[in-house]
C-alpha cells in the first residue's frame, strides 16, 4: 500500500467513524428501550427480559422526570378488517402496583401472537417508570406526584388541592402536584389520548380487587373474579378527566394484590371477559361527546 493509499484508507476510517457518530441518536433510542426492559425485568420477577425485548416497544420520544423512555406498543388495523374501535391499555400509572405492570406484559404476549385486527390497540405497560424503578418502588412519580390526580379536571386548583388537604390530610401518596399536567408522564398520557382518540381506556391498578368504571356505556358486571364496584371519582383522576369530562369510557381493573400475580387462569379470564365486553360495547360508528352534566359536584 502506497502512502497515498494508506492516507485514503485512514480518511475512510475517519469518515465511517463520523457516520457512526451521526447515527448514534437513532441507535440510542433502541438502547433506551432495551435498558428499560432490563431494569423492568430486574425489578419484576414475573416479567421476563426476553418477553419485554420481543415486544419491540416503541420509544415515543417522551421521557419521565428521571429520563426513562415512555414506551408504547401499537397493534394497528389489519388489511381487510375495520377495527371495532381504538383501545388504550395502560399499566403502572402507580409505580408500586407491580402486578398491574406484569399483567399488561402478559396481555402484550397474547396480542403479539393473536392480534386479529378486531381492535386497534395502543398499549403503555409502564406509565410511571420512575415510580417502579427505584430502590423502594412508590405510587408517585419522581417528583412525588400521584399522576392519577394530575389530570386537568374542572376547577383543579381548588378541587384537587382541597381534596388532598381535607380528605387525605396531605397524604404524600395522593399529592396532586403543583398544577394540572405539571408532570412529564401525565402530560405525555394526555397527549397520547389527544392523538390516539381511544374509544375506551383500560387502566390496570391494584390492590382493591374490583372493576371500576367511569363514563358512558354499561359497565361490565364482572371481569374474571373481579366484580364491579364503583369507587367514586376524584379530582384530577384519569377516570374523572377522560371518563366524565371527555366522554371516553375508562375501565379500571383493580387486581387483588399489588405484589402477587393473579393465577394465569385468572389473567386469561379477565382478558377474555374484557374482550367480550369490548365487542359488545364498541362500535366504529359510536360517537362520544363530552358529558358536562355528569361532572361531579363541587365539594
Ligand atoms: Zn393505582
Amino acid at each position: 500500500m502506497t502512502v497515498k493509499q494508506f492516507s485514503r484508507f485512514v480518511n475512510l476510517l475517519i469518515l465511517n467513524g463520523l457516520m457512526l457518530f451521526w447515527q448514534a441518536p437513532a441507535l440510542a433510542q433502541g438502547d433506551d428501550v432495551s435498558a428499560l426492559c432490563r431494569q423492568i425485568a430486574n425489578k419484576l420477577a414475573s416479567v421476563d427480559l426476553r418477553d419485554c425485548l420481543d415486544v419491540n416497544l416503541i420509544n415515543t420520544g417522551a421521557y419521565s422526570v428521571e429520563n426513562k423512555p415512555l414506551v408504547v406498543k401499537e397493534y394497528p388495523p389489519l388489511p381487510g378488517r375495520t377495527p371495532m374501535g381504538r383501545v388504550l391499555l395502560l399499566g403502572g400509572i402507580h409505580g408500586d402496583e407491580y402486578s398491574s405492570i406484569s399483567v399488561v406484559f402478559k396481555w402484550l404476549r397474547i396480542l403479539e401472537e393473536h392480534h386479529s385486527g378486531m381492535f386497534h390497540w395502543r398499549v403503555a405497560p409502564l406509565v410511571n417508570p420512575d415510580g417502579l424503578l427505584r430502590g423502594k418502588s412508590q405510587r408517585m412519580n419522581a417528583n412525588g406526584v400521584d399522576l392519577n390526580r394530575n389530570f386537568p379536571t374542572p376547577n383543579w386548583h381548588v378541587e384537587a388541592v382541597n381534596y388532598w388537604v381535607n380528605q387525605t390530610y396531605r397524604s404524600p401518596r395522593r399529592y396532586p402536584g403543583p398544577a394540572p399536567l405539571s408532570e412529564p408522564e401525565s402530560l405525555w398520557l394526555f397527549k397520547e389520548i389527544e392523538s390516539f382518540k381511544p374509544d375506551v381506556i383500560v387502566s390496570v391498578h391494584a390492590p382493591h380487587g374490583v372493576v371500576d368504571f367511569d363514563g358512558p356505556h354499561e359497565a361490565p358486571k364482572r371481569l374474571g373474579q373481579l366484580h364491579l364496584k364503583l369507587l367514586g371519582t376524584y379530582p384530577g383522576s384519569l377516570g374523572n378527566y377522560a371518563g366524565l369530562l371527555k366522554g371516553m369510557p375508562v375501565l379500571t381493573i383493580e387486581l387483588d394484590r399489588a405484589g402477587i400475580m393473579p393465577t394465569r387462569y385468572e389473567i386469561r379470564d379477565i382478558w377474555g371477559d374484557m374482550i367480550r365486553w369490548l365487542r359488545k360495547n364498541l362500535n366504529k360508528n359510536t360517537v362520544y361527546s363530552p358529558q358536562a352534566d355528569q361532572l361531579p359536584e363541587a365539594s
